[in-house]
């Protein structure tokens, strides 16, 4: 995490990666330069964040783009009119979204899918299926996907499989190592850590692919500033401290959670008794500090209080960065899914979802406590 991607500057030895805030690049006569022409194609400052990306992740190589959104943009413009698309079913609401509302304005289909089981997903192939796109853990239902046994059903079916890995973070989980072809990123979330830049990736683990994205990165130009690359750099650099706290204060707040009164369901990987616990314990090296939960009655007044009560807890779209999130999946990050498909996908609206950050877990506790009264 601390050295994967850089290395001191060349011309001054500085430690940290320069901010190559330019444009364009001099050459000593044309075609003559030092493998930068323009910083559409190429900035140095992003190099070394992609770099790190695919060693981090266990990949050949990464590109990044200027959102987790422009990253999902680029990875379906693999795709031809006609194509389809498989989808896991509970899934960031940004990216339902641009499937239902740009996509598929384009002649492209995306079946979504409940992946739990993951042999369901092979009911679903059909000779057009040209993409499998799991999100795992699930977005706000932390449900968990069997990547190993989706991966082999693509490769059967000879389409490519995206894992949206925002979640777990490549501390928690490799899918390139599982059979993936393309790792997603919002770095937005736990890469950057900090809530301070938006910015995305995508990793292969194999060159042709890698010129193919290569290719639309470059000719539809959704690519980062430089400061930003600096920024995920930066966060980068901790990602395994900061992980590893989400996780321990995870732990506990999921635990306290489940002896709290009021409460009805707590939905974490982390627990025994979570059906896909076994594979979450096999694909992931921890379980993360994104846990959901609802309250006995299922009353969305009850939820309210509480989302109003918080004091450490922010109430604020978002995850993934050092300060605890609170937020409110139906009226928030998922108002974009009709209320219908919500329910139908079990995702009540008095559901209230957790980014556990870093800070004393007591203090944590204390403050759920307080805003539950
Ligand atoms: C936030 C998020 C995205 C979108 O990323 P942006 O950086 O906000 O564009 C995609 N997938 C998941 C799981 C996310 O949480």
């Amino acid at each position: 995490m601390i050295h994967a991607g850089v290395q001191p500057d060349p011309t001054t030895g500085a430690i940290m990666t320069p901010i190559y805030q330019t444009s364009t690049y001099v050459q000593a006569a044309p075609g003559d330069h030092k493998g930068y022409e323009y910083s559409r194609t190429h900035n140095p400052t992003r190099t070394a964040l992609q770099d790190a990306l695919a060693a981090i992740e266990n990949g050949t190589n990464a590109l990044c783009f200027g959102s987790g959104m422009a990253a999902t943009d680029a990875a379906v413009k693999l795709l031809l009119p006609g194509d389809e698309v498989i989808v896991s079913d509970d899934l960031y609401g940004g990216t339902y979204r641009i499937f239902t509302k740009i996509f598929a304005n384009y002649g492209i289909e995306f079946k979504f899918v409940p992946m739990q089981d993951a042999a369901t997903v092979q009911n679903h192939v059909t000779s057009r299926t040209k993409m499998i796109w799991v999100e795992t853990p699930t977005n706000p239902l932390l449900n968990i996907v069997d990547i190993a046994a989706v991966a082999k059903i693509a490769k059967a079916a000879n389409a490519l499989l995206v894992v949206d890995n925002t979640f777990a973070s490549p501390y928690l989980q490799t899918p390139l190592d599982l059979g993936a072809d393309i790792v997603l990123h919002s770095a937005t979330k736990y890469l950057s850590g900090h809530s301070d830049v938006v910015l995305g990736a995508l990793i292969v683990k194999e060159g042709q692919l890698h010129e193919r994205l290569a290719f639309i990165q470059n000719s539809c130009g959704a690519v980062p500033g430089p400061q930003d690359c600096f920024l995920v750099l930066r966060g980068i650099k901790t990602l395994h401290l900061r992980m590893e706290r989400h996780c321990e204060n995870g732990a506990k707040i999921a635990h306290w959670l489940k002896t709290q009164a009021k409460v009805d369901k707590v939905l974490w990987c982390g627990f025994e008794e979570h059906p896909n616990h076994a594979i979450a314990a096999k694909q992931m090296r921890g379980f993360g500090g994104m846990i959901s939960f609802t309250q006995k009655g299922d009353n969305v007044a009850d939820a309210l209080k509480i989302l109003k009560n918080t004091k450490l807890f922010s109430l604020a779209e978002s995850l993934g960065g050092v300060e605890s999130l609170i937020g409110h999946p139906a009226t928030m990050t998922h108002a974009s899914i009709p209320a219908e498909e919500r329910a139908a996908r079990g995702l009540s609206d008095s559901l209230i979802r957790l980014s556990v950050g870093v800070e004393d877990v007591d203090d944590l506790i204390e403050d759920l406590r307080q805003a539950m009264l």
